[in-house]
């Protein structure tokens, strides 16, 4: 399949994506993406709205302890490492930043909690940089498709990069997500509605088998 193509068909799939997390400023977002991981973004939602009506700049949520934030936030999973992640990250923002989110990947960084795929979400949603974010989701869907031959996410990055112009990379990234969220399923994907049957690795190996 042409890259053409594929860009045409999550395009068609896809015209208008959006990051789903509800966030009002770059650091509502930086929380809400470390909050996310592992966790649905409806989820966070509904964490967050209640979390963010008084906890919403770094100065103010590393007023919480470790114990009010890990209440707070109990319910996305993983809580004493993302209370932890983000209370350190607040703190990094405070010391290095002044409080403000910095505007490039290698500053994000910088900041405790914070990897590669963090700053490539923060950077691409938040200042509209060009960046392909590597979650499950993409890292999945890239291997399906054969765009991708790895399990590592930073490896699947730099493939990704080299296949798509970087004018399309932030656009695919929430196209692969959308696509792997609702279509392109971890269990059950819904390959009768996908229009890259006849190119999926996935979906050859289970019509041998059927
Ligand atoms: S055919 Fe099925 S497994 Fe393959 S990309 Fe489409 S939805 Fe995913």
């Amino acid at each position: 399949m042409q890259v053409k193509e594929i860009v045409q068909h999550f395009n068609t799939l896809f015209p208008n994506p959006k990051c789903e997390l509800n966030y009002k400023s770059n650091y509502e977002l930086l929380v809400a993406v470390i909050l996310s991981a592992q966790c649905t973004d409806k989820r966070v939602n509904i964490v967050t709205n209640e979390l963010f009506k008084n906890w919403n700049t770094p100065y103010k949520m590393v007023t919480l302890s470790q114990d009010e934030l890990e209440e707070k936030i109990h319910s996305c999973g993983f809580y004493h490492n993302k209370a932890k992640n983000i209370l350190a990250m607040s703190q990094d923002l405070i010391d290095k930043y002044n409080g403000i989110v910095p505007n490039n990947i290698e500053k994000l960084q910088t900041l405790a909690g914070v990897g590669r795929k963090t700053a490539n979400v923060v950077f691409s949603e938040a200042f509209g940089g060009d960046a392909i974010a590597v979650d499950t989701h993409v890292l999945r869907v890239s291997n399906r498709l054969n765009l991708a031959n790895t399990d590592n996410p930073l490896i699947c990055e730099k493939q990704l990069m080299k296949i798509f112009d970087k004018k399309d990379w932030s656009r695919l990234h929430l196209q692969f997500v959308l696509f792997g969220r609702y279509i392109c399923k971890a269990q059950n994907p819904k390959c009768q509605d996908c229009p890259f049957r006849e190119f999926c690795n996935y979906y050859a190996n289970i019509s041998k088998r059927q």
